[in-house]
């Protein structure tokens, strides 16, 4: 096979367009033409090696790419699939998380664009039992947004156990929170408050049925909760900032849940008392197992969940990021491949 082109890592913490040779299947996997990849915010904390130093790593987990090629043990997948590269890579299968419904978590999970070449690239070689198929209905740029962004929410979701009715707080309204709105009022049946420090993710928020927003640069967060609705039941945090996470604890209703999305490299702040008093709950959430990733893909392709996403070219990666870095982005940027 000729080289394809790839986005790399570059050891100066920056990206580059390069050309790579792709090596023959082994057994179990399947090659994937790519058809396109979203830039999520994660794949700028890889780049600024926020997560440790990967250069040379190819960058990218929100992709969908079109099977080319399996190995000959290979029955999940067939040629002419469409079908994801997901930062969920692939787990050990044995362990205790991934028999037990937990697999993000495997201590040997392997993570695409990050410990695994991802899929910013042309073609990219994934695990074939790992990669979960896109179903008929659901466009490739859409998918790619639900492979993390989508995933991503919807799996926070479901951790906070929440009921058709309850309240929860979405903070930070950007590539994951919009369709955390999203999946939390079509598909979860509850009633939403997003919070952005920005004034055009608010209004794109309500445009996707939020019903409460607010901008904690203008207004306190806790107090405007509790006084409109006595406080959430539950908050799902993408935003990344350390106040942000605060401000979801003092939001909460007695009883209520925080579920951590987030990345910012910092510790948040948590009271003893309010934890213990006010019986809250706090947990992190990654990603989303491949059953997840089914579900939230079949939420797309009945038109409940519609990602924004802008198609750009592999170039404009380095853009991008800046984009991203100053907060311009509304939904996601999709690099066609
Ligand atoms: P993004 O840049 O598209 O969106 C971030 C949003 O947060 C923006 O709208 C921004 O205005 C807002 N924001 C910034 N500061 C804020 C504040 N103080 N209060 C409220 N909102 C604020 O990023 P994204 O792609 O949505 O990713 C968000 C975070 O989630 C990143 O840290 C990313 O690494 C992480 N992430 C985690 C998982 C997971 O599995 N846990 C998966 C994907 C992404
Ligand atoms: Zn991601
Ligand atoms: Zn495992």
């Amino acid at each position: 096979m000729e080289k394809m082109k790839a986005i790399v890592v570059t050891p100066e913490q920056g990206t580059e367009i390069v050309k790579k040779k792709l090596r023959p299947l082994k057994s179990g996997e399947a090659l994937l033409k790519m058809i396109c990849c979203g830039v999520c915010h994660t794949d700028l904390h890889v780049k600024n090696a926020d997560f440790g130093d990967v250069s040379g790593r190819i960058l990218g987990h929100e992709g969908i790419g079109e099977v080319v090629e399996v190995a000959d043990d290979v029955t999940s997948l067939k040629v002419g699939d469409r079908s994801s590269v997901a930062w969920f890579f692939e787990g050990c299968g044995h362990c205790e998380y991934c028999t037990t419904g937990r697999e993000t978590l495997c201590r040997e999970v392997k993570n695409s664009g990050y410990t695994v070449d991802g899929g910013m690239a042309e073609y990219c070689i994934v695990t074939a039992d790992y990669s979960v198929k896109v179903p008929d209905g659901l466009d490739s740029a859409p998918a790619s947004s639900i492979t993390c962004a989508g995933i991503t929410c919807y799996k926070a979701i479901k951790e906070a156990n929440l009921i058709p009715g309850q309240w929860i707080l979405i903070s930070g309204l950007g590539g994951l929170g919009n369709l955390a709105v999203q999946y939390a009022k079509e598909v979860f049946n509850l009633k939403v408050i997003g919070v952005d420090i920005n004034d055009t993710q608010l209004n794109f928020a309500k445009e996707s049925g939020a019903d409460i927003l607010i901008n904690p640069l203008h207004e306190d967060v806790g107090k405007v909760v509790h006084e409109k609705v006595g406080g959430v039941h539950g908050a799902v945090v993408t935003a990344v900032a350390k106040s942000a996470f605060n401000q979801a604890v003092d939001a909460l209703r007695a009883g209520g849940t925080v579920v951590a999305v987030g990345l910012p490299s910092e510790s948040m702040d948590l009271s003893i008392p309010r934890l213990v008093l006010d019986g809250i709950e706090v947990k992190g959430s990654l990603v989303g197992t491949r059953q997840d990733l089914a579900e939230a893909f079949q939420a797309g392709a009945e038109g409940k969940v519609i990602p924004k996403c802008e198609m750009r070219p592999m170039e404009d990666i380095n853009e991008i990021f800046e984009e991203m870095e100053a907060g311009k982005i509304q939904g996601r940027m999709v690099l066609e491949l």
